[in-house]
């Protein structure tokens, strides 16, 4: 069971919305930094750890900052994640540059960045040579197909488009090697969500595996791997967090059974993850706006699936606090819903909640990773603002909510009057 606490009544969000309306996403910097510090103590004995947080799950500059503190990295895949890991004060090593697909000015400014870059496909390393010029230190990400089952969210790793198969590597890699480069890298990266830390441990071995077959056919040193990210959250109060401990001791038996056993070491063990640094720290804020009584019993609130769009998509479940009735019988049946006219709009549905009121104030929690991030502009809703909490109980705003001027900023008005 994972406690699904808040770490602010509802007085202090009635306090904050004097100041922010709703709705708005609230990062909890205490619990981010205190999850980090965990994450580097768990590792601690892992050769070279380094985790290089995703920024496509939290793109704020703020907190990328924070965890720059931290020691941690940025992982990119866009030319604006590698802006905003510029911004934050990251360069060079400290960024990863996992992309696919890749166009030539990405791989451009990776290069000026000296960011490591991760390269998607056997073709790219010509692609890069071309547009970019080749870096000193290339990666690999390899897509272990059939040798690896994937989960529901990301799928089975054969019908992945990402990566190079394990012959292409062998491939890769000789061809990086004539071409003069001596520092290479090897990432994969096969779970997203995935809550059982064993998963972990045997994609670390999988890839520990290859690199000394690699290393002895092609001749070449490996500096580092990249296990992906992928670490699961408990989005249900009845889920167990996945422990850090049981992943780095494995990683670190497995990593001294392989690559130390053979002469290899050493290797950086690097990590990727996103969702599980700031998912759990972030909770969407909405009102209740209306309140609908039909076929169902309907929570009409202020925030739409463009702020939280998990679980229209992928029927998600994000658990719902309503603040205040904390301790009130959750003998009430909701669908709780937002203003979109998509019928997937719904944050809950057949949601257990106390009785609810027009007024009242929701806390949608886990909302820290692939929330605001994820949000768009669809049917004319606006994206919110993001404040963060920070450790001495003040609430800074990190970004501002849109306004209706940012949603026509890339139309032409003037251009109407004279269009017929
Ligand atoms: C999304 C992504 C991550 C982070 O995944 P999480 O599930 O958020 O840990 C890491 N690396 C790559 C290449 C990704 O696409």
């Amino acid at each position: 069971m994972v406690s699904k606490k808040l770490p602010f009544t509802k007085e202090e969000i009635l306090k904050i919305t004097e100041k922010y309306p709703t709705p708005f996403h609230i990062y909890d910097e205490k619990a981010i930094l205190e999850n980090a510090r965990r994450l580097k103590e768990a590792f601690k004995a892992v050769s070279g750890f380094k985790e290089f947080f995703a920024i496509k799950a939290l793109p704020n500059p703020y907190i990328l900052k924070l965890l720059k503190a931290e020691g941690f990295g940025a992982d990119c895949s866009s030319l604006p994640e590698l802006i905003l890991a510029e911004k934050a004060g990251l360069t060079g090593e400290e960024i990863m540059f996992s992309s696919n697909d890749t166009p030539a000015e990405e791989f451009v400014k990776a290069k000026e960045l000296g960011a490591y870059i991760n390269l998607d496909d056997l073709s790219h390393i010509e692609y890069l040579e071309k547009h970019a010029g080749l870096p000193e230190i290339v990666c690999f990400r390899y897509n272990p197909g059939p040798l690896k089952e994937g989960n529901a969210i990301i799928g089975t790793p054969e019908e992945a488009k990402y990566g190079f198969t394990r012959e292409q590597l062998f491939e890769g890699y000789k061809i990086l090697k004539e071409k003069g480069i001596k520092r290479f890298g090897l990432h994969t990266m096969v779970a997203s969500n995935e809550l059982d830390p064993k998963y972990f441990v045997e994609t670390a071995r999988l890839l520990f595996e290859l690199i000394v077959e690699i290393s002895e056919k092609v001749g070449i040193t490996f500096e580092f791997v990249n296990l992906g990210g992928g670490i699961g959250i408990p989005y249900r109060p009845e889920q167990e967090p996945v422990s850090y401990d049981v992943i780095a001791k494995g990683t670190k038996a497995a990593y001294d059974e392989t690559i130390k056993a053979k002469g290899l070491a050493p290797v950086s063990v690097f990590l990727e993850c996103g969702r599980v640094i700031t998912g759990p720290y972030g909770y969407l804020i909405s009102q209740v706006r209306h309140l609908k009584h039909t076929y169902k019993d309907y929570v009409g609130l202020d925030a739409s699936m463009a702020n939280l769009m998990r679980p229209g998509i992928y029927g998600a479940y994000h658990h719902i606090t309503v603040l205040g009735k904390e301790k009130n019988k959750p003998d009430h049946i909701y669908d709780v819903t937002g203003s979109l006219c998509e019928n997937n709009d719904k944050f809950a549905i057949n949601r257990n909640l106390p009785e609810i009121e027009v007024g009242d104030l929701l806390a949608i929690h886990d909302s820290g990773a692939h929330g605001h991030a994820m949000g768009f502009n669809y049917n004319g809703k606006l994206r919110s603002a993001e404040l963060l909490l920070r450790e001495d109980g003040r609430v800074v705003r990190i970004r501002r909510a849109e306004t209706i001027k940012d949603y026509f900023a890339t139309l032409d008005f003037e251009g109407l009057k004279d269009f017929k």
